[in-house]
């Protein structure tokens, strides 16, 4: 057997993703130690708890409750405790004292990554993240490697399990969204308290992410543009089925050739996450249940797309073991970390600044008119019509009934489509703008 250098890694957290790390890093450690050049070590796991019930079972005397302690002398630190504190103070102590850091944790990575990874450049060390966004779908390398040759220029995401879930059965089955995210609750899909996953928090941290290495840019978590599911009903599942589309929330990343003509005339980028109309036929269109998928288009590659599950214990550690076999491989060969790169440095567009399509969607009185002035309404604010098409709901007796009106638009600013929307709501003719939702990836 071949006797390889000794590392010592410590876990901080045993929780879903943490004990599957623990359990496969003892289980395959022999496979592992080939594959990394080196013997890793599980030194010890921080819990709150060290007796609480794990779902896997693991030694007793691996658990303490002092992470500060556990973390001096390790050559790999990895971070699965989640939220901001203690773990951003861990990581940064980890990386101080020269250990190589493998986290999962989206949430201070949106929200600290810059001073995260400046502690890491300052001491040579590295912070490794694949599982920090899509679970166990590879993403983080293909963007910050494989593509590291190419100029992305759009990422549009379903980076979020639960919402697509939930979007997926009402899409099948013609639910309600309370009545489904009760059931994805029943069954484990969704959160007690989901707002994370149904406002597009979650989906917004990972759109930080993924843009920041994407575009070479800093981009901080304030900067993203977020809308969440919870206005998405049945009538409006049914309207985008009816007219060609699935409704998904997606994280949108893109690249806006010439979108600071004011300034330098440069690139800007737009980082948005909103639920959207995807064309059946785009193959985002097909990702169900619970399944994550980001699909990236380059100058050079052209489009990619990157699909599996993006949660679950034992999925995401996957990703996290391939990242402390990185670890492992680079503590061991020395040299540089992998370091991020910002130096692009692009403006990032307030949602205003936009284009895209929209579908619009009216209740109006069925009167002789009325699709002209909503039209004339459109023209005015520079929003122009691809299609409309009319459905009466209600026969008026002897009143004009009521009827909806959905208008397809052409590529159009976010700023001018939401103030021609004020000004319909306003108009006296329309009697609800019943929703308006972006079209993407057609
Ligand atoms: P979890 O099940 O809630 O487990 C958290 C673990 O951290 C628990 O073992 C807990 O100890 C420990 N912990 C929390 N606060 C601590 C503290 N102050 N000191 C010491 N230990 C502490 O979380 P998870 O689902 O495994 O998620 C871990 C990370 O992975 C998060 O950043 C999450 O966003 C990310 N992630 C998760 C998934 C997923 O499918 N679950 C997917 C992708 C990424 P006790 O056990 O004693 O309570």
């Amino acid at each position: 057997m071949t006797e390889y250098r000794r590392l010592r890694v410590a876990l901080l957290g045993a929780g879903a993703v943490g004990s599957q790390v623990a359990d496969l890093l003892r289980k395959h450690a022999d496979e592992l130690a080939d594959r990394a050049g080196a013997a890793l070590d599980l030194v010890g796991i921080a819990v709150r708890d060290p007796d609480a019930p794990r779902e896997v079972d693991l030694p007793r005397e691996l658990f303490t409750t002092d992470a500060e302690q556990l973390i001096i002398g390790a050559d790999i630190v990895i971070e699965l405790m989640g939220g901001i504190e203690p773990a951003r103070t861990y990581i940064l102590q980890a990386l101080n004292s020269g250990a190589d850091v493998v986290t999962a944790n989206k949430a201070l990575l949106a929200s600290h990554g810059p001073e995260i990874f400046d502690a890491a450049d300052q001491v040579g060390a590295s912070v490794y993240y694949e599982a920090a966004a899509a679970g166990a779908i590879p993403i983080i390398r293909p963007l910050r490697d494989s593509l590291a040759g190419d100029r992305v220029q759009r990422i549009m995401g379903i980076v979020n399990g639960t919402t697509n879930y939930i979007l997926d059965r009402m899409d099948r089955e013609g639910s309600e969204f309370a009545d489904v995210l009760a059931d994805a609750q029943a069954l484990g899909y969704a959160e007690s308290d989901p707002t994370a996953d149904i406002e597009g928090y979650d989906a917004a941290q990972k759109a930080a992410i993924l843009a920041s290495l994407a575009f070479h840019t800093a981009v901080p978590l304030t900067a993203v543009h977020r809308e969440g599911i919870t206005h998405v009903d049945k009538w409006v599942m049914d309207a985008a089925r009816h007219a060609g589309y699935v409704v998904k929330l997606l994280a949108v990343c893109e690249r806006i050739v010439g979108g600071t003509p004011g300034e330098h005339g440069g690139d800007a980028i737009s980082v948005r996450v909103y639920p959207a109309l995807v064309p059946r036929e785009h193959p985002l269109a097909s990702v169900r249940g619970a399944n994550n998928a980001v699909f990236v288009q380059a100058e050079a590659a052209g489009n990619l797309m990157f699909y599996g599950a993006g949660a679950g214990g034992v999925q995401t550690a996957s990703a996290v073991l391939g990242d402390v076999v990185s670890a492992a491989r680079r503590h061991i060969a020395g040299g540089v970390g992998v370091g991020e790169s910002t130096r692009a440095n692009l403006p990032v567009l307030p949602i205003g600044r936009v284009t895209t399509r929209y579908q619009i969607t009216l209740e109006v009185s069925d009167e002789p008119g009325v699709l002209a002035t909503v039209a004339g309404i459109l023209s005015d604010g520079r929003v122009s019509i691809a299609t409309v098409e009319q459905t009466v709901l209600t026969h008026g007796n002897g009143d004009p009934g009521v009827a909806r009106i959905v208008i397809g638009t052409h590529r159009a600013l976010e700023q001018d489509l939401s103030e021609t929307v004020d000004r319909l709501a306003a108009s006296g003719v329309v009697g609800r703008v019943v929703s308006v939702l972006r079209v993407e990836g057609d």
